[in-house]
């Protein structure tokens, strides 16, 4: 797996553990709140630069300024689609890129966030994974991202819920993920409360464990998209080594310790995975698990062979999930148009700068 952050990200994020806020500043004399008003001007109050933040001493911005940074990425493509979804392609220090998303809906404010460039998990209907994983992101790489949704907000509107969902397995970088929803839950910065706060994960056993022991409240949602060890596996190539009844034990365990109800995603590939009978297969894996399953219908990728299920497949996949008791919801499409399923508009920039691949 790949720990190694490349040196190019030379200044650390101010809010990466890395820059030892709280060291730096006491060496300094300056007392520990600092670091967290620090925090508070950067996500409760929008501050772009440490000159912003006024209340500070003129010299101590000073030398915040010159050691650390408050922006490590820059905005490499923003686009917006007429449901109000807005994505960015983010260009990191090293000259990788990620993608996170804003989704507006009714009230709700959420933002999609990426954990990892790339993805180790192989899952082959899915863009992110093509090239395999690259590295993990920093704390403050994915803080970054928070910051540059919420400034894409009004001032009166916030962010309400945060999904990390983007590109990555969240589970396989959870060290740097769990500081920055941490910081992410403090009321005078963004204030999201970790109900509103889900982690989605291909499911990997030990790090749900790992997640239920940490005691963070957040809920957890668990990429299923087969009911039979056969199929999962050549779907999700990494369920090989684990396998489903694993994988569903630990959910259970998380349920168990937090008392949250657990969602499944099953993406709904056309011809695969959308029969009949594999609802009802879905139907006797869930059992009696007092759970919401999250159908997902497919959003093509070029070049990729999977195919949107009809409508009248889908259809009937959830009548069938539904006549057997389950709690089933569909994940309307946002963001049509502008590569919001993840890992596509990292591609389609890419090849389209490369001439490689069709701009869709
Ligand atoms: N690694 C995590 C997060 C992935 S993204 C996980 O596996 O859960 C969140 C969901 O989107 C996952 O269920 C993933 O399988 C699904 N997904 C990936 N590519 C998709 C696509 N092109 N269309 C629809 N859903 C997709």
């Amino acid at each position: 797996m790949a720990e190694h952050i490349p040196s190019a990200v030379a200044l650390p994020h101010i809010l990466d553990p890395a820059s030892d806020l709280d060291a730096w500043l006491a060496s300094r004399g300056q007392p520990a709140w600092r670091g967290r008003a620090i925090q508070r001007w950067l996500h409760g109050r929008r501050a772009m630069t440490f000159a912003d933040m006024t209340d500070l001493p003129r010299d101590l911005r000073e030398s915040l300024e010159a050691e650390f940074r408050i922006w490590t990425t820059t905005v490499a493509v923003h686009k917006k689609a007429d449901d109000g979804t807005e994505k960015l392609l983010l260009e990191l220090a090293d000259g990788q890129r990620i993608e996170c998303v804003l989704l507006r809906d009714g009230e709700r404010r959420t933002v999609c966030i990426s954990s990892q460039v790339g993805c180790a998990m192989g899952c082959v209907f899915c863009a992110s994974g093509i090239d395999g994983v690259v590295r993990n992101l920093t704390t403050g790489e994915i803080t970054e991202q928070l910051q540059r949704l919420a400034r894409l907000l009004p001032a009166e509107e916030r962010l309400s819920h945060i999904v990390v969902m983007g590109m990555g397995e969240p589970l396989a970088n959870l060290d740097r993920l769990l500081p920055a929803l941490a910081m992410a839950q403090d009321p005078q910065g963004l204030g999201i409360s970790q109900r509103r706060i889900t982690i989605s994960t291909v499911g990997l056993p030990p790090a749900i464990d790992r997640l239920a022991q940490a005691d963070t409240g957040y809920h957890l949602a668990v990429s299923l998209h087969a009911a039979d060890d056969a199929l999962r596996t050549r779907l999700v190539p990494v369920n090989k080594a684990i396998g489903l009844a694993d994988v569903m034990a630990a959910a259970d365990r998380y349920w168990e310790a937090s008392g949250r109800r657990l969602t499944f995603e099953y993406v709904l590939l056309g011809g695969v995975n959308d029969a009949p009978d594999q609802a009802a297969d879905l139907a006797r894996l869930l059992g009696g698990r007092a759970a919401l399953v999250n159908i997902i219908p497919y959003n093509a990728v070029a070049g990729m062979p999977w195919k949107e299920p009809t409508a009248s497949s889908r259809e009937r996949f959830l009548d069938v999930l539904r006549d057997a008791g389950i709690n089933v919801q569909v994940r309307r499409r946002k963001g049509a148009g502008i590569e919001a399923a993840c890992g596509q508009l990292r591609r389609v920039a890419a090849g389209s700068a490369a001439g490689s691949l069709p701009v869709l």
